[in-house]
């Protein structure tokens, strides 16, 4: 019966590679790393649901505030893209 193992295996996989997947997305976006990765591994199209969705706050290196505009951008961007303007620093 070794047939009947390989379907598990892939599934346990599956599991595994969704709920790291999902932690180190919500980890980027500055979201609860274990609950994202319990979603994911439960629920691997939420993965494209964290692919696609906002940072909630600044995490250091990632995202951090616009000066002017408040908005989240890229740590390192240089021009906000959402108002345009310079972020010195
Ligand atoms: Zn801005």
């Amino acid at each position: 019966m070794t047939g009947s193992v390989k379907p598990v295996f892939l599934l346990f996989l599956i599991i595994i590679v969704s709920g790291v997947l999902g932690g180190f997305m919500a980890a980027d976006r500055g979201r609860r790393v274990p609950l994202w990765c319990l979603l994911c591994a439960l629920l691997p199209p939420l993965l494209l649901q964290l692919y696609f969705s906002r940072p909630l706050h600044e995490v250091e290196g990632i995202f951090r505030k616009c000066l002017k505009c408040g908005e989240l951008i890229k740590w390192y961007a240089l021009v906000c893209k959402y108002c345009k303007s310079k972020q010195s620093g």
